[in-house]
């Protein structure tokens, strides 16, 4: 299945894995030092082909960076591409970086002409060990390039790397993030579906959150709480593509890009749009982000993420995978249609009208889970393949559920019952965490980003509203840090009243935030109650502490972000890897 160009860049990675090459970790981001040295919070991006990134738009004569002290090994790591749109013929370019010493003496590192038949982007790399031997280790970099009929010659994030030494602290692990769009808990083996034997090995091997509950039912509210660590009631991301995060609120990406990560992504675009880009070097969308297209998207993603694991085998890097395949159309390949051969299927809503099951068929909704399943067996072989495999921490998650009638509705993102919310959250580590754990806290997406820090050694920002619940996943044995409660907003109006449930290790609370004096507040005592049948109506007999807590949380965090704001420039994320030490 594997395209013969794919194997032999894996083959030649793991080659190189094998003879034991050290880790690389960049020491500048050069569209970052020149964005800081013109008074800009962050580089700009640009978007070639399938692919946006931080790019240097480089100008005549040229533009330059400051001087830069070189460690041994350094090499120059960067993309070739031109911004073409609106210039049909001008996809030609020529490109020229030449770097200058302290007394004037100057030496050309690259020269290359990039024809129109190339792909968007062209890579390359350029060791900087001769000419930093004949200019000596302070050196300016002098960006030039030119290109026909108007168009725009970009350098694509341009990043200086080294092995890491004395000076130079690598980040202790690889990070692959996964989110399987629309894939409900109670579909996967490991928590109590039928098989799905990729993530029920990888859930075994690894530690798994057995209630993690999704914040909000729509995919982008949901997504930019996993990225940021604070709930939508803070960075008001809405249902639908245009709006953007707040500024000053740091999302994943650049948080561990300022700390040493290279940082990729291949989603499937849509409701991942630009809002999700920042901090990442590349940015691919496939599948020219529409839901429509029937199969294969999974396919796509791992492909491309093998491809970009190969290429940044001796990096340490962040690559955030995203797909669509398990949302509405249910479509999954032939050998996947067939109902699976177990009595854990989906129950069928005897009140709801059979052509809704028709429309909305669980068996097909199952089939896409075991097809992705399987197809993401091969990043799992890829990593091992490459020798990554007890360097890199793997999270596989979603972003909500989908609903096949339960109480009514179908597809999500209309209320706030378990089918709509109830997500897998599977850490797994082989050379980093102990195999084999059940988390029994309930956890969800702010949670990610403040944990994920905390493995890597690094203090979570004061605005995260997220639990670190690393104790959890690492100590021996573990450590469970209380009762944890996860919030899920229905939908984001800034200041609006909606409705918000807050989950509890056995109890759900579903309420109007912010709240309305003697609206009902209801209580589920999921132990008793899994379908969500018997609600009880608490609002007169219980206080209104989860609603005051949500709301001191989203006043305190919204005002600590508002003040990060009054002190940018500089950005903390802009000021490349020397900036280390704070994330945030
Ligand atoms: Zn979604």
């Amino acid at each position: 299945m594997l395209r013969a160009g794919a194997a032999l860049v894996l083959a030649l990675a793991a080659a190189a894995a094998a003879e034991g090459t050290a880790r690389r970790t960049p020491v500048y981001f050069l569209a970052d030092e020149l964005a800081a040295a013109t008074g800009l919070a962050e580089a700009t991006r640009a978007t070639v082909g399938p692919e946006s990134g931080y790019v240097v738009r480089s100008a005549s004569p040229h533009v330059a960076t400051k001087s830069l002290h070189l460690p041994a090994g350094a090499e120059l790591r960067l993309r070739l591409g031109v911004d073409a749109s609106g210039h049909a013929d001008g996809r030609r370019a020529r490109f020229s970086l030449r770097a200058r010493a302290r007394d004037g003496a100057s030496a050309t590192i690259m020269t290359r002409a990039f024809r129109a038949d190339e792909p968007a982007w062209v890579e390359a790399r350029i060791p900087l060990d001769q000419v930093g031997e004949r200019l000596g280790p302070d050196l300016r970099f002098l960006f030039k390039a030119r290109a026909e009929g108007g168009a725009v010659p970009l350098w694509g994030d341009p990043i200086v790397v080294a092995p890491p030494g004395d000076a130079l602290r690598a980040p202790p692990f690889n990070v692959v993030l996964v989110s399987i769009d629309t894939l409900r808990a109670d579909r996967l083996g490991c928590y109590g579906g039928p098989a799905t034997p990729t993530l029920d090995r990888i859930a075994s091997e690894g530690a798994l959150v057995e209630v993690a509950t999704g914040a909000a039912p729509s995919t982008r509210p949901s997504h930019a709480t996993m990225m940021t660590g604070v709930y939508p009631c803070v960075h008001h991301l809405g249902t639908e593509p245009g709006d953007a995060l707040p500024a000053g609120l740091p999302t994943l990406a650049e948080l561990l890009r300022a700390q040493g990560w290279v940082t990729g992504a291949i989603t499937e675009g849509g409701y991942l749009d630009a809002a999700f880009e920042r901090g990442f070097g590349t940015y691919r969308v496939d599948s020219a982000g529409t839901l429509e297209r029937p199969t294969g998207r999974v396919e796509d993603v791992v492909a491309d993420a093998r491809g970009w694991l190969a290429r940044h085998a001796d990096e340490r890097f962040f690559l955030f995978l995203h797909t669509y395949q398990t949302h509405f159309p249910y479509t999954p390949p032939a050998p996947y249609r067939s109902p699976p051969a177990t009595d854990r299927r989906i129950a069928r809503n005897p009140a709801v009208p059979a052509a809704e099951y028709e429309a909305h068929d669980p068996d097909l909704y199952d089939g896409e889970v075991r097809y992705t399943d399987a197809t993401l067996g091969r990043l799992f072989a890829a990593l091992d393949d490459l020798g990554l495999g007890r360097e890199t921490l793997v999270i596989v998650t979603s972003d909500h559920g989908e609903a096949f009638g339960e109480h009514g509705h179908f597809l999500h993102g209309e209320q706030l019952y378990e089918e709509d919310l109830r997500i897998p959250l599977i850490w797994w580590a082989p050379g980093l965490l102990p195999p084999g754990r059940r988390i029994p806290q309930v956890a969800g997406p702010a949670d990610i980003l403040p944990t994920l820090l905390q493995l890597a050694g690094l203090q979570p920002p004061a605005w995260v509203q997220g639990r670190n619940f690393a104790p959890a996943l690492r100590e021996d044995p573990p450590i469970v840090v209380g009762e944890n409660m996860v919030y899920s907003e229905l939908s984001l109006p800034a200041g609006g009243t909606h409705p918000v449930a807050v989950r509890g290790a056995d109890w759900k609370s579903i309420f109007s935030y912010p709240w309305i004096r003697d609206s009902p507040m209801i209580l589920f005592m999921l132990s008793k109650d899994r379908g969500e049948r018997n609600p009880a109506d608490i609002s007169r007999e219980r206080a209104v502490s989860w609603t005051t807590y949500l709301g001191q949380e989203c006043a305190r965090t919204t005002g600590l972000i508002a003040a990060r704001n009054l002190l940018r420039p500089p950005d903390p994320t802009s000021g490349g890897p020397r900036g280390r030490g704070e994330t945030g």
